[in-house]
């Protein structure tokens, strides 16, 4: 049996991705105690029923105190609150970490409310499902998916490498990025096929002329593969929007240009750069499924539990 990396692991925010780490975590024997915080009486009861953690705490400070590592597994936009909320309970030397989705702004909202010798080093699993809550996570979420590192300037290194640490024994592979980077990076990745998503299944909604049972009968056609993205987290989702504003205005700025350029094609028949593009796009998909981040089976319906890069 290794070492646990962190004798007192604090998760604030237990849903499919803290109770993932928690379950990894164990399954690693990374983690000595795991103390758990959920907002709500509800989430806190039904974690502590999947013996998710060790302890459970209505107040984050009092999960947070003492903890050598603290990981932030809430919405982004919650993130300044939750950071003010722990910041007095933290040791010198312990770790504080996050998940979210966004980088840029979630630095900006933690890094005001901790202290000098508290190390900041946020984090974003690229990993993740369709489904929400305590119920929703398993030890295998991380394995062979990336994790991306994303320390300010000036971050202890060696907090750093500890985290690297921590999530290469989860499972994951580890990268290290700016916040900024990281977020044009995940615009074009992530936060913008989700948007398509949510849009098309709402278009979809809203048709007159096909009834919404043709919808449903004919959704093996290609909308059925939208549809399980954009079943994905309403609250989660909103904030990955409202916090990576910029560069996901960037990126819907030049698919629009590029779904324009599409739109002139169909109208003036010109197939062969139909045909091209199609022939280019068919080799980025190969390229997933060669970096091993995709399986060549047919996947839609992916049963519940297929980890998914979000
Ligand atoms: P989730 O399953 O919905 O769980 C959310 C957790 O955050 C619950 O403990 C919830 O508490 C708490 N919470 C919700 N609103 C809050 C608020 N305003 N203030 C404080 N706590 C709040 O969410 P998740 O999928 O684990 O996502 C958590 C984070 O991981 C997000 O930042 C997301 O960007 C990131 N992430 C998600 C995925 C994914 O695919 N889902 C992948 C990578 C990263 P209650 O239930 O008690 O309200």
């Amino acid at each position: 049996m290794t070492e646990p990396m962190f004798p007192r692991l604090a998760l604030i925010g237990i849903g499919l991705i803290g109770s993932s780490i928690a379950h990894a975590a164990r399954r690693a024997g990374a983690a000595g105690h795991i103390a758990v915080h959920s907002r709500t009486a509800a989430t806190l009861k039904r974690a502590h029923e999947l013996h998710i953690g060790d302890s459970y705490h209505a107040d984050p400070a009092d999960a947070a105190r003492d903890a050598d590592a603290v990981i932030l597994c809430i919405p982004v936009g919650a993130s300044g609150a939750a950071a003010k909320a722990i910041a007095p309970a933290l040791k010198p030397g312990a770790i504080v970490s996050d998940v979210g989705s966004v980088k840029a702004s979630v630095v900006a909202q933690v890094a005001p409310h901790l202290a000098q010798e508290v190390h900041f080093v946020p984090a974003h699993p690229v990993a993740g499902t369709e489904y929400s809550g305590p119920d929703a996570g398993f030890a295998e979420l991380f394995d062979n998916r990336w994790t991306i590192l994303t320390p300010p300037p000036g971050t202890n290194p060696e907090a750093v490498e500890r985290m690297h640490d921590f999530w290469k024994r989860l499972g994951a592979n580890v990268d290290v990025m700016t916040p900024e980077h990281h977020d044009l990076v995940l615009a074009i990745t992530s936060h913008v096929p989700h948007l398509i998503a949510y849009n098309i299944v709402g278009t979809a909604a809203h048709l007159e002329s096909v009834t919404q049972s043709e919808v449903m009968k004919f959704s093996a056609g290609g909308f059925r593969d939208f549809t399980r993205i954009a079943s994905s987290d309403p609250t989660m989702w909103r904030d990955v929007f409202l916090n990576n504003r910029e560069a996901v205005l960037e990126m819907l700025g030049r698919f629009t240009e590029d779904l324009t350029a599409l739109q002139r094609n169909i109208r003036y028949g010109q197939g062969e750069e139909l045909f091209d593009l199609f022939t280019r796009t068919r080799a980025i998909r190969r390229g997933i499924i060669e970096a091993g981040q995709e399986t060549a089976a047919a996947d839609f319906g992916r049963p519940h539990g297929k980890a998914d890069g979000e």
